[in-house]
């Protein structure tokens, strides 16, 4: 699972989510066709979640997104991310113990205060708590 557009640490948690992902939909999806061990709906919550790190204000500061202040995501992939996380966290650490754990200590580190500024790119628009 590699992203072309993405690097360094958004790279990184590209590919935990794509591994995430796998072990959800494999465990979750059912009996159905998938091209690299992800059904078609999950492929296309995965673009989404590229498209989103990709104009990430943080870029290579970015904290992980259960931490991050920016809500980039709209209500439906957020829960439906959300439920992935929640099934796939735990099971990371047997089957990806080295990104699993280099997540959990991304998750100890200080939030920044701001993004930096990155030039060209569209500002995530802040939601209001949550
Ligand atoms: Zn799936």
């Amino acid at each position: 699972m590699k992203s072309d557009r993405l690097e360094g640490r958004l790279a990184q948690e590209f590919r935990t989510i794509g591994h995430m992902m796998q072990i959800y939909c494999k465990g979750q999806c059912g009996d159905v066709s998938r091209e690299q061990g992800l059904c078609q709906g999950c492929r296309e919550l995965l673009a989404y979640a590229e498209q989103k790190l990709d104009r990430c204000p943080y870029g290579d500061t970015k904290p992980t997104c259960a931490k991050c202040p920016i809500h980039c995501y709209k209500p439906e992939p957020k829960e439906q991310i959300r439920q992935v996380m929640r099934y796939a966290g735990p099971r990371m650490l047997l089957r990806h113990p080295v990104e699993a754990i280099r997540h959990l200590l991304d998750e100890r580190r200080p939030v920044p205060e701001k993004p930096p500024m990155r030039a060209n790119r569209r500002r995530s628009r802040p939601a209001n708590g949550s």
